[in-house]
């Protein structure tokens, strides 16, 4: 959900997502052994998979930004990067204080104010192990989709935005979610023009299938609740794959006014 404050916005990708894997990862009794739980040699090593595990992510993800940042750049002109560079800055935890005190979640955020896109890798790893289902195709669409955020500051729809929730302010949930669904179309844009997913026919099915995962309904069945519109955050799985799809499909930000469109 966005957050209205006179420095900027941060709008997240993953909060009901990480909100929901961090419930399952410290509720019940089943919770996975920790390495200071186990043997001295085996916590040893776990310790070691857990590092390399990591600078694995971290690496994927720095190529996925590299490789999204240069296609935004071709598709919208190296003037605007130029004038106003988005950052990746890899922290321990995302907090607030990255974004001016703005209510940000554990997952990826974007930060308009300073345009910078904040990552936990012990987040990503979470997720990757609380739902096998996202995959590294999946992470990198997380990116993307903070990147799409950034290109909707490019093209004004914070003012938009920010614009039609002053007009009908009872509209806000349903403007929120419409504007998380355009970082998905825009994702989908990079999808069909980036040199390494385009020509993947492999990749972009497992984003697709990525989406599928992180719908807020799937979301919210898969870790034992009842589905609740009224909680969505970031739409469901076929609202997130059909956005995904039409930016994918028609390759350009165009194509993903979600704001204005009839149905979404
Ligand atoms: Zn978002």
């Amino acid at each position: 959900m966005p957050v209205y404050r006179r420095r900027g916005m941060a709008v997240c990708a993953a909060a009901a997502l990480t909100v929901a894997s961090a419930a399952a990862a410290f509720a019940g009794s089943n919770a996975e052994a920790t390495p200071a739980d186990l043997p001295g040699s085996t916590a040893a090593r776990v310790q070691i998979d857990v590092q390399v595990q990591g600078a694995r992510i971290k690496a994927m993800l720095s190529d996925a930004w590299a490789d999204a940042t240069a296609t935004w750049s071709n598709l919208l002109g190296e003037r605007i990067f130029q004038s106003d560079v988005p950052q990746l800055n890899f922290v321990p935890a995302v907090r607030a204080s990255h974004c001016y005190g703005l209510y940000i979640s554990a997952g990826p955020v974007y930060c308009s104010g300073n345009t910078t896109v904040f990552v936990s890798v012990t987040n990503m790893e979470d997720l990757a192990r609380r739902l096998p289902g996202v995959g590294d195709a999946g992470l990198a669409f997380l990116v993307a989709h903070e990147l799409g955020h950034h290109v909707q500051k490019i093209n004004g729809r914070f003012r938009t935005l920010a614009a039609l929730v002053r007009a009908t302010p009872y509209h806000q949930r349903e403007l929120a979610l419409r504007f998380e669904l355009e970082a998905d179309c825009l994702a989908g844009v990079w999808a069909s023009k980036s040199p390494k997913f385009a020509a993947s026919e492999g990749a972009r099915a497992a984003m697709i299938a990525s989406l599928d995962a992180i719908g807020d309904d799937r979301i919210q069945t898969a870790t034992g609740g009842k589905v609740d519109p009224s909680a969505y955050t970031h739409g469901t799985s076929a609202q997130r794959v059909r956005w995904f799809k039409e930016g994918l499909d028609r390759g350009n930000a165009e194509a993903c006014d979600v704001l204005s469109a009839n149905m979404f």
